[in-house]
């Protein structure tokens, strides 16, 4: 990969500018080390009114030089590794929150859909393989659950608990070194479906609720805000995608999404959620499960559908292609005995 030594900075942060000190500096950073350089070296983006731009020139010799810096090879798990923690469902606690909302058959699906895993991390803790399009498996994430409430288990620091299978690896001398390339969960569905759109969340959590209550739609995630990324989101560069931002995240999100579809991709940032009540954080499944809990209070069962048709009209108004979204997936009924095949 050739790069230069010297980068003007990609991100939106800006300094003062020397020469008329408005704060439309973008500096210069060093490509390898990513440390910006000082104030005297950038680009003021007031190009006709200041005119400020100072290469690194002068302090070193060669600031353009072409410097080759290889991107460490990715590594990969095994597939085994999958295989061997698709056991002890009765003891995961993501997998009995899911029996509390849905049914065994659905719960079964979601689990052969995304290989969930167990893990002996810690009591009942799940793994959410991150598995690319070609099958090869990028990463292990272990969460920790309550089973009673779905929630994320916090320690007495308030932390969540979080590890990763190569991290036991590493530990455990099982492996020396691990290079880490995160990919989107449920990046292998893609080739499951003829599909052409993909709805996009934040949380693991919510793509597999999503897709229970949604199977329509080949739901993944970004597994973190900053997840949302070009190199994420590369190999579904050719879909339509609609990206469902975590309560609070539309922003973030949507800025993003301006800079990618810039690059070509073709994304729309769904703001249902942004303009409703719910707290900060809040995702589309935990909208849908305080429905199905209301509706269950109120003994209406088939009140959930109603509301969740109600909700995708409500799409429509700020999305109006999530009507392409349902006809694309409304037509193409999921075909289990297919998908079992496959994995
Ligand atoms: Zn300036």
């Amino acid at each position: 990969m050739k790069q230069y030594k010297y980068n003007l900075d990609k991100s939106s942060k800006k300094f003062v500018c020397p020469k008329c000190n408005k704060r439309t500096l973008v500096k210069y950073k060093e490509t390898e080390t990513g440390n910006y350089l000082n104030e005297d070296f950038g680009r003021c983006d007031r190009e006709t009114n200041c005119g400020f731009h100072n290469t690194p020139t002068g302090e070193f010799n060669n600031p353009f030089e072409v410097v080759n810096i290889p991107k460490p090879k990715p590594s990969f798990h095994n597939f085994d590794l999958v295989s061997q923690s698709g056991r002890n469902y009765k003891e995961n606690n993501f997998i009995q929150f899911l029996k509390t909302i849905f049914t065994e058959t659905e719960v079964k699906e979601a689990i052969l859909k995304y290989l969930i895993g167990t893990s002996k991390r810690w009591n009942g803790a799940t793994i959410f393989w991150q598995i690319d399009n070609l099958q090869k498996v990028h990463a292990g994430k272990i969460l920790q659950y309550v089973s009673k409430t779905g929630k994320r288990h916090k320690n007495e620091d308030g932390k969540s608990l979080i590890d990763w299978v190569h991290s036991i690896l590493k530990r455990t001398k099982t492996i020396n070194d691990y290079n880490l390339n995160q990919c989107l969960f449920g990046l292998h569905l893609i080739n499951e479906s003829n599909a052409k759109t993909i709805a996009l969340v934040e949380g693991e959590k919510t793509a597999i609720m999503m897709s229970i209550f949604k199977p329509q739609y080949i739901w993944l995630a970004t597994g973190s805000k900053q997840g949302f990324k070009y190199e994420n989101l590369k190999p579904i560069k050719q879909y339509k995608i609609i990206a469902f931002p975590d309560k609070s995240e539309y922003a973030d999100w949507f800025k993003k999404a301006t800079e990618l579809n810039i690059l070509g991709f073709d994304i729309i940032v769904n703001d249902w959620l942004e303009n409703t009540n719910f707290e900060a954080g809040t995702d589309f499944a935990d909208v849908l499960l305080i429905e199905k809990k209301e509706a269950e209070k109120n003994k209406k069962h088939e009140i959930i559908y109603t509301d969740t048709e109600n909700i995708i009209n409500e799409f429509e108004t700020h999305t109006p292609e999530i009507w392409n979204l349902i006809e694309t997936f409304g037509l193409v009924d999921c075909n289990w005995n297919e998908i079992r095949k496959v994995i």
